[in-house]
C-alpha cells in the first residue's frame, strides 16, 4: 500500500488504487489483516500510574505531612504506641485516599468505554456500524451531519456536504468541502477534498476512503498524545475541598494555640500538650470527607450509567436532581420508534395496512376487504417510489426483522416489501443520481433516479402538508394526472394525525434522462402528489409511569417535536401529558415575541412542527421563570439549546456526536424513562452528599470540642488523645464511608426540586453541628463524671466516656439517613447492609478496645460492666430522640410554610 501525504491533490480513483480499496469497501479478512499491521484506530494515550504509584501518592498531602512529623516527635519522645497509632491514622487515611481514586477511575473508563465513537463503513459488501477503533486505511466511510470524522479521509462522494474543522485549524465557520481534487500545497484549511479526524460533520451527506488512521492522522500528529485525565468532581465537591484546607489551615493555627494556652497557662507538661494537640488536630479536620464524596459522586455515576444514563460533565450529577422542567423530544424518546405504515391515502381510497413492526408480512385493505396490491397500480408506484426515496436498510438476522437507518423510512421499506418491491433490486433498476438530505428544518428529502429504459424521476417524501403545499398535480393512474385538490388532502392528513399517526406525503416528477443533478430549485414546479401514508409509533410503556412519577416529584414535562401538532397532541394523550389544550407550533413560536413566549410557555405542554431553533428559544423561556430545564436533542442542530438547558441530554442511539458533545448527559436507550431514572440518582447523589457532610462535620466538631473544652476549663482530659485518635480512625473508614451507599429515600420522587443554589453550609447544618457538639459533650463530659463520681478509676471512666462518643456518632448515623423524612417508620431508621457491615464493625472494635488487655494496656482502657453497655445505648436512644424531636419540628414548620 502507498503512502502520500498528498491525498488531497490526487484523483478519487488514484486515491482508491493507492490504499487498494474500491468504493465497495474492504473485505472483513482484509479489514483485519491491516488492523494487525497498522494497529487500532486510536491516539496514544497516556500510560496509567502503577497502583503502588499511586497508592504512595496518598502520602502527597499537608495533613499526612503534619501526622507524619508528630509520628517523628513522638517516637523522639519514646511514646511509641503514641507513635503507632498516628501512623495507623495515615494508613488509613491513604487506604480510604486509594480507594476513592479507583472507584472514582473506574466510574471514569466505564463512562468512557459507553462513548466510544462509531462509523458507518461498508465491509463485505454491505453497510455496517463499526467502532472508531476497527477503521483502517481504505475503509469506506458514510458520513452525515453531526457525526465526528473518525479518520483522516479521502471524500470520494458528496452532497452538500460542509465540516467543522475548528478542533484543526481554528476556524469557528464550517467549510464546505467536495471531491474535486486540489494543489499538492494546499494548507490544512484549503484541503475541501478531505474530512480529517477529530472534526465534525455540519451539514450534507458524503462517502470516503480512510487514507490515515491513529497517530498518522493530522490530529495525531499536532496532539502527538492525547492526555485524558479527568477527575471526578463537581463544584459542591471543589467547595468542599477547598473548605477542607482552609479548616486545615485554620485549625493548624488553633491548634498550636491550644498548645501554647496548655504549656504556657494552664501548665501542663511538654508531652501532654503536645498529643492533646495532635489529638485536637487529627480529630477536628475531616480529613476523609473529600474522599468520602468523591466516592458517593463514583457510586452515583455508575448507578445512573447502570440506568442507561452517562454523565458526561460530572457537575451535571449535582443539577440533575433539581431539575424542575424536563423537555423531550417525542420520537424515540417517548414513543418506540418502531414505526409502521399503517395507512395509505390515495386520491379516493383510505387503505389500511396490517402487520406487525419490520417484518415484511402484511396485507392491504380497503372498507374491512383485502386488496390485492398486484393489481392496484397507484399503491404499487407509492411503494416503489417510498423505497427510492429511502435510504434505510431492512435486515433478518434469527427470524427477527430490524432497519439501519432511520425508523420512518424503515417503516416505508417494510412497506414497499409487503407490496413486492424488494430494495436491492428496486434500487438498482432505478439508480440514483443525487438526493437532497433530509433535513428536520425543511422537512422533506428529494432523490433524483433513472431508469435504464431512460425514464428519469424525482421523488420528494416529507412532512404531508409541507408536500402538499409544494405539489401541483395530484397522482390518478399511470397516465394521467390532474390538479391538486389540496383541501382533501389536508383534510384526509388531519384525520391520520388526529389517531396519532406520523403523516408523510410522497410526490415525484418525470424529468429528462440527461439531468445529474438536484437542487431546492428542481422542486418548485410540477410535483406530482402520489399519496399520504399514516406511520404508528406507539407510546414507550414505561415513558407513562414516569411522566407520573415526574409530575408527583413536582417536575414539568414538555414534549418538543417536529411532527404534526394533531399527532402530537394524540400522542401527549396518551401518554399522559396534563395540559394537551393549549399546543403551541412552530410558526406559532415565530409569531411570539420573547417576553410573549414567555408568558405561555409554562401553561404549554406540547410544542410541535418545531425546528430544533425553537428548542433554544423555549429554554430560555422557560430559565426567564427560574426553572432549571433538561432537554433532549439528537441532531447537529440541537446543540445550541442543549448547551444552553440546565442539563443537556443526548440521544445515545440516535444522536449524533455533535448533539453528545454538546450535552452533560447520553443516554443509552434514548428512553425518557431514564431521564427520569437519572433525575431521581441525581437526587439521590445530592442527599448523600449532604448525609456524609452533616455526619462528618458534626462529628470532627464533638470530638475537638472535648479536648478543647478540656484543656481550656483546666479539666481532666474525659478521653485521652489516643482515644480520640482511634475514635476517628476508626469510625472515619467505616461509618463515613457507609453513607455514600445510601439507598434512595422513600419520598425522593415526592419532595419538589432542590433550588440549585442552596449552599450546603447553611444555617441549618451549622445549628446541627452546634446542637449535635452539645448533646455530645454533655453526654461524653456526663459519663465520665458519673463514673468518676461512683468511685471508678479514671481509665475506666474514660473508657465509658469514649464508648458512649463512638455510639452516638453510631446513633447519630441512623439519625442522618433520614434526615428529609418526616413520617419515620421504624423500618426506615433500620439501615441497609452497608451500614451495618460498618456497624458490625465498630462493634467489636470497640469490644476489643475495652476488653483485650493487649488493647488495654495500648489504650490505657478498662474493662465496662453489661450494665455499662445498657447504659450507653439508652444514652443514644436518647440522644436518638433529641435530635429526632428536633428535626420532626424543623421540618413540620417547613412544610406548613410551604403550603402557605
Ligand atoms: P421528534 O422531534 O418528536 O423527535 P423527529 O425528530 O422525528 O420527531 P423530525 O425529524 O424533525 O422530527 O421530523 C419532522 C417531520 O419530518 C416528521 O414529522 C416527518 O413528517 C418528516 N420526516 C421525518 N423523517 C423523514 C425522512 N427521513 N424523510 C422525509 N421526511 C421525514
Amino acid at each position: 500500500m502507498q503512502e502520500s501525504n498528498n491525498w488531497h491533490s490526487l484523483e478519487v480513483d488514484e486515491v482508491l488504487r493507492a490504499v487498494e480499496s474500491s468504493q465497495d469497501g474492504l473485505s472483513s479478512t482484509e479489514v483485519e489483516a491491516r488492523l494487525k499491521k497498522y494497529g487500532p484506530n486510536k491516539l496514544q494515550e497516556e500510560k496509567k500510574k502503577s497502583a503502588v504509584v499511586r497508592f504512595l501518592m496518598q502520602f502527597n498531602n499537608l495533613l499526612i505531612y503534619v501526622l507524619l512529623s508528630a509520628a517523628v516527635v513522638t517516637a523522639v519522645l519514646d511514646h511509641m504506641i503514641d507513635t503507632v497509632v498516628i501512623l495507623g491514622v495515615v494508613l488509613i487515611n491513604a487506604i480510604i485516599g486509594f480507594i476513592q481514586e479507583n472507584r472514582a477511575q473506574n466510574a471514569m473508563d466505564a463512562i468512557k468505554k459507553m462513548l466510544a465513537f462509531h462509523a458507518i463503513v461498508m465491509r463485505d459488501n454491505s453497510k455496517q456500524k463499526v467502532q472508531s477503533e476497527s477503521l483502517v486505511i481504505g475503509d469506506i466511510v458514510f458520513m452525515k451531519p453531526g457525526d465526528r470524522v473518525l479518520a483522516d479521509i479521502r471524500l470520494l462522494e458528496t452532497h452538500a456536504f460542509s465540516v467543522q474543522e475548528a478542533p484543526l485549524t481554528g476556524e469557528s465557520v464550517a467549510v464546505e468541502k467536495s471531491v474535486k481534487k486540489v494543489m499538492p500545497e494546499a494548507t490544512l484549511g484549503d484541503r475541501s477534498s478531505m474530512a480529517f479526524a477529530g472534526t465534525t460533520i455540519a451539514g450534507g451527506e458524503a462517502k470516503g476512503v480512510v487514507v490515515a488512521t491513529a497517530d498518522r492522522t493530522e490530529l495525531g500528529r499536532i496532539s502527538g498524545m492525547l492526555s485524558s485525565v479527568e477527575t471526578l468532581t463537581t463544584p459542591l465537591v471543589e467547595q468542599m475541598d477547598r473548605f477542607a484546607k482552609y479548616l486545615t489551615f485554620f485549625i493548624l493555627s488553633f491548634s498550636l494555640l491550644i498548645f501554647l494556652v496548655g504549656y504556657f497557662v494552664k501548665g501542663l507538661d511538654f508531652t501532654e500538650a503536645f498529643m492533646a494537640v495532635i489529638g485536637l488536630f487529627v480529630a477536628a479536620i475531616p480529613e476523609g470527607l473529600p474522599a468520602v464524596l468523591t466516592i458517593t459522586l463514583a457510586v452515583g455515576v455508575q448507578a445512573m450509567a447502570k440506568r442507561n444514563a452517562i454523565v458526561r460533565q460530572l457537575p451535571a450529577i449535582e443539577t440533575i436532581g433539581s431539575v424542575s422542567v424536563i423537555c423531550s423530544d417525542k420520537t424515540g424518546t417517548l414513543t418506540q420508534n418502531e414505526m409502521m405504515v399503517s395507512s395509505v391515502v390515495t386520491n379516493d381510497r383510505n387503505y389500511r395496512v396490517s402487520g406487525a413492526g419490520y417484518e415484511p408480512i402484511g396485507d392491504l385493505y380497503f372498507k374491512d376487504e383485502k386488496v390485492d396490491i398486484d393489481r392496484d397500480e397507484r399503491v404499487k408506484f407509492l411503494a416503489k417510489t417510498s423505497l427510492l426515496c429511502s435510504d434505510a436498510i431492512l435486515r433478518e438476522e434469527d427470524n427477527s426483522w430490524t432497519i439501519e437507518g432511520s425508523p420512518t423510512e424503515g417503516a416505508l421499506v417494510t412497506f414497499a416489501h409487503k407490496a413486492g418491491f424488494y430494495a436491492n433490486e428496486t434500487r438498482e433498476v432505478f439508480k440514483r443520481d443525487d438526493k437532497i438530505p433530509f433535513d428536520s428544518k425543511h422537512k422533506y428529502m428529494a432523490t433524483l433516479n433513472h431508469s435504464h429504459e431512460g425514464e428519469s424521476i424525482i421523488v420528494v417524501k416529507g412532512a404531508a402538508e409541507i408536500i402538499i403545499k409544494m405539489s401541483e398535480f395530484e397522482y390518478v393512474d399511470a397516465e394521467n394526472e390532474k390538479e391538486i385538490q389540496s383541501a382533501y388532502w389536508e383534510e384526509m392528513a388531519k384525520e391520520l394525525a388526529s389517531c396519532g399517526e406520523r403523516v408523510l406525503a410522497l410526490a415525484y416528477k418525470k424529468v429528462s434522462h440527461d439531468k445529474a443533478t438536484l437542487d431546492f430549485d428542481d422542486l418548485k414546479e410540477g410535483l406530482v402528489l402520489i399519496a399520504l401514508v399514516g406511520l404508528i409509533d406507539p407510546p414507550r410503556p414505561e415513558a407513562i409511569e414516569a411522566i407520573k412519577e415526574c409530575y408527583s416529584a413536582h417536575i414539568d414535562v414538555k414534549m418538543i417535536t417536529g411532527d404534526h401538532l394533531l399527532t402530537a397532541t394524540a400522542i401527549g394523550k396518551t401518554i399522559g401529558l396534563r395540559n394537551c389544550e393549549n399546543v403551541l407550533s412552530g410558526a406559532d413560536i415565530e409569531k411570539l415575541s420573547d417576553e410573549e413566549l414567555e408568558r405561555v410557555v409554562l401553561n404549554t405542554d406540547i410544542f410541535a412542527r418545531t425546528t430544533p431553533e425553537h428548542k433554544l428559544r423555549l429554554v430560555k423561556a422557560l430559565q426567564a421563570h427560574s426553572k432549571i430545564v433538561a432537554m433532549t436533542g439528537d441532531g447537529v442542530n440541537d446543540a445550541p439549546a442543549l448547551k444552553r438547558a440546565n442539563v443537556g441530554i443526548a440521544m445515545g442511539k440516535s444522536g449524533t456526536e455533535a448533539a453528545k458533545e454538546s450535552s452533560e448527559f447520553v443516554l443509552t436507550d434514548d428512553n425518557f424513562a431514564s431521564i427520569v431514572n437519572a433525575v431521581r440518582e441525581g437526587r439521590r447523589v445530592y442527599d448523600n452528599i449532604k448525609k456524609v457532610i452533616s455526619w462528618t462535620l458534626p462529628t470532627n466538631a464533638s470530638e475537638a470540642s472535648v479536648i478543647i473544652v478540656a484543656i481550656f476549663f483546666g479539666m481532666v482530659m474525659p478521653i485521652t488523645p489516643i482515644q480520640i485518635l482511634w475514635a476517628n480512625m476508626i469510625t472515619a473508614v467505616t461509618l463515613g464511608i457507609a453513607l455514600a451507599f445510601e439507598d434512595e429515600d422513600k419520598n425522593i420522587m415526592k419532595r419538589s426540586p432542590r433550588a440549585i443554589d442552596e449552599p450546603i453550609l447553611n444555617r441549618e447544618l451549622i445549628w446541627h453541628i452546634v446542637y449535635v457538639t452539645t448533646l455530645f459533650l454533655i453526654a461524653v463530659f456526663g459519663a465520665f463524671y458519673y463514673a468518676m463520681q461512683s468511685g471508678a478509676s479514671v481509665e475506666y471512666a474514660r473508657t465509658l466516656a469514649l464508648n458512649v462518643l463512638v455510639f452516638l456518632e453510631i446513633f447519630h448515623l441512623f439519625y442522618i439517613r433520614n434526615l428529609n423524612i418526616i413520617e419515620l417508620k421504624l423500618s426506615d431508621v433500620l439501615a441497609n447492609r452497608v451500614v451495618w457491615s460498618a456497624v458490625s464493625v465498630i462493634f467489636f472494635a470497640q469490644i476489643a478496645i475495652t476488653y483485650i488487655p493487649f488493647l488495654q494496656g495500648v489504650f490505657l482502657t478498662a474493662s465496662l460492666t453489661l450494665f455499662d453497655f445498657s447504659m450507653i445505648f439508652l444514652c443514644g436512644v436518647v440522644v436518638f430522640a433529641l435530635l429526632e424531636l428536633e428535626k420532626q419540628f424543623r421540618l413540620r414548620v417547613a412544610r406548613k410554610r410551604e403550603i402557605a
